[in-house]
């Protein structure tokens, strides 16, 4: 049997190898640990997602819901929730369920690859080198870039972290003038301050100076004035990141596939970045095992997952762009003009058009490999719908260009008709 090498075990990679044992594979997986303390905020589906894809102990210290106060473009509400994970908790927990699901776990940072149309090798600190058939890469944003691909407005986050006093786990999401900014205080009083701002135009302090700078903007914030009630700040530390969103050129070839970030790495804006590295892992186990046991479909499989990955990565990009717009008060500055702009003027829901809706072969998932089959491609869903709750559509549709719908859906149960039919009117058909 092939040897699969899966490198990072972040989220993506967690998925991948936990998708794969499901699929009957050996799986190894090295990663280093993560190095600095952060807390994410993530919502109610990204709990089931990571539930569903069988990661359960890493959600354990996922208990108490937080509700989110936003204050964007002057107008304050607090309609969200959302969960805290404090990283290295959530990652230990990862490394729990790989270990409970029989993936090998190796504890190493990887320092190079070679890789050629017969395998890997892969060379670790403080290990002998590894070979493999397969690899998949998921080292996050740390994974070495392929070239230039789809790079939004060049962002970084600096994190402040230091022990305030005990209370009631809160998050709360400000605009500024030179960005945006994320806080979060967990019941034992440790605090988190993100600010997220533009790299060409912050003219940022150099490092001595970073957490003055940081201070400095808390300061002169009411919401975080209010939010941390002006408690003591201890032992503040500072963590600058990249957040800049990037679409990787090339996500998979015959014997490699890219997942999570190391795929697609979108803006932490809304806090999704969990769940969209996790939506473009859950599909891979099955491209893995199409480019592995039927090489024959390999264009396919390859054209699904770059297909999706690109598709994740520009719906997001566009609804993170309508967030942005919706800031109006600094239109002008550097921050917020890039960001409204990019990457395209395309809606990111286009309305619905039935008149638009055609059939076409393309690639869908079928008893663990990817296969072809009819779609229906929709406005809104340019990669096509395959089933409606296991109501094949492609034919449904092709009759109902030519046949009155009492007919063409004569053959379906009441509650079958009753779902097609609201989904034909939610796609613009008026007979
Ligand atoms: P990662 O979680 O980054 O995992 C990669 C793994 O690979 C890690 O364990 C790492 O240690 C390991 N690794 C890296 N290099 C090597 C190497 N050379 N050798 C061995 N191992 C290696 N998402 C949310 O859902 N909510 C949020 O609030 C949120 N806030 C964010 C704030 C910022 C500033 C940023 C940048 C991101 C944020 N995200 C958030 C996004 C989220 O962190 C990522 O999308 C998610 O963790 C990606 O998962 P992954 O498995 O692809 O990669």
């Amino acid at each position: 049997m092939s040897t699969i090498l899966i490198l990072g075990a972040g989220p993506a990679g967690a998925a991948v190898a936990l998708g794969l044992r499901r699929l009957g594979y050996r799986v190894s997986i090295v990663s280093e640990w993560r190095r600095f303390p952060a807390l994410e905020g993530v919502s109610l589906r990204v709990l089931e997602a990571l539930r569903a894809a069988g990661l359960e102990h890493a959600l354990v210290d996922a208990t108490l819901p937080s509700q989110r106060k936003v204050s964007w473009n002057g107008q304050q509400h607090a309609q969200n929730i959302e969960w805290l994970l404090d990283r290295p908790r959530f990652d230990r927990g990862l490394r729990e369920d790989l270990q409970r699901a029989g993936v090998e776990l190796i504890e190493g940072r990887v320092l190079a690859v070679q890789s050629s149309a017969s395998g890997h090798q892969v060379q670790i600190e403080g290990h002998a080198d590894l070979q493999a058939d397969f690899l998949v890469e998921s080292r996050g944003r740390q994974a070495p870039a392929l070239g230039k691909g789809l790079r939004g407005p060049e962002t970084v986050s600096l994190l402040n972290r230091w022990q305030g006093a005990p209370g009631a786990t809160a998050s709360a999401v400000e605009s500024i003038e030179q960005g945006w900014v994320w806080m979060a205080r967990q019941a034992d009083g440790c605090c988190y301050w993100q600010l997220t701002v533009d790299v060409a135009s912050a003219d940022l302090p150099g490092k001595a100076q970073l957490l003055d700078y940081c201070r400095e903007r808390r300061r002169t914030s009411a919401l975080a004035t209010a939010f941390f009630a002006d408690g003591p700040e201890v032992d503040v530390h500072l963590h600058a990141r990249s957040s800049t969103a990037i679409l990787c050129p090339q996500v998979c070839g015959d014997n490699w596939i890219r997942v999570g970030d190391a795929a697609m790495a979108v803006d932490p804006l809304s806090g999704n970045g969990i769940f969209q590295s996790l939506s473009s892992a859950l599909q891979a186990p099955v491209v893995i095992n199409t480019l592995l046991r039927a090489p024959e479909r390999a264009a396919l499989a390859q054209q699904f997952h770059r297909q999706r990955v690109e598709q994740l990565f520009l719906r997001f990009a566009r609804i993170g762009r309508d967030f942005y717009a919706d800031e109006q008060r600094w239109q002008d500055q550097p921050f917020w003009k890039a960001r409204r702009q990019w990457p395209d003027a395309e809606l990111a829901h286009k309305p619905a058009d039935f008149s638009a809706v055609s059939v076409q072969q393309a690639p869908v998932l079928r008893d663990g490999l990817v296969d072809e089959a009819e779609v229906v491609v929709t406005a809104d869903q340019p990669l096509g719908v395959w089933h409606l709750q296991g109501i094949e559509l492609a034919p449904l549709v092709r009759r109902l260009q030519t046949e009155p719908a009492q007919q063409a859906l004569a053959g379906l149960s009441k509650e079958q008709e009753h779902l097609v039919r609201s989904w034909l009117l939610s796609q613009g058909y008026r007979p």
